[in-house]
């Protein structure tokens, strides 16, 4: 079985944006939506090269896009809260 955790992805204002499972160690730098626990900004319905807003400061996350194949999202560093696995 992969080591990883499930962690809380959320905006430097507070707002829990998803849960993510983050396999291994280090900082999150992008996630992918198919690893997504709880979707709670509806990232995955939204089209590649999107920027999805923070629904509650209105800062941009990220943007969504395809890497190896698969739907991410590049988190917006300035953005997110650090998260330390
Ligand atoms: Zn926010």
């Amino acid at each position: 079985m992969k080591t990883g955790k499930i962690v809380n992805i959320e905006c430097k204002c507070g707002k829990l944006l998803f849960r993510y499972f983050k396999a291994g160690k280090g900082k999150i730098i992008k996630c992918f939506i198919g690893r997504m626990e709880n979707d709670l900004v509806g990232l995955g319905k939204l089209p590649t090269f999107s920027k999805p807003c923070c629904p509650d400061c209105g800062k941009e996350l990220g943007i969504i896009m395809m890497i190896h194949g698969e739907v991410a999202i590049k988190l917006n560093q300035g953005t997110i809260k650090p998260v330390r696995v």
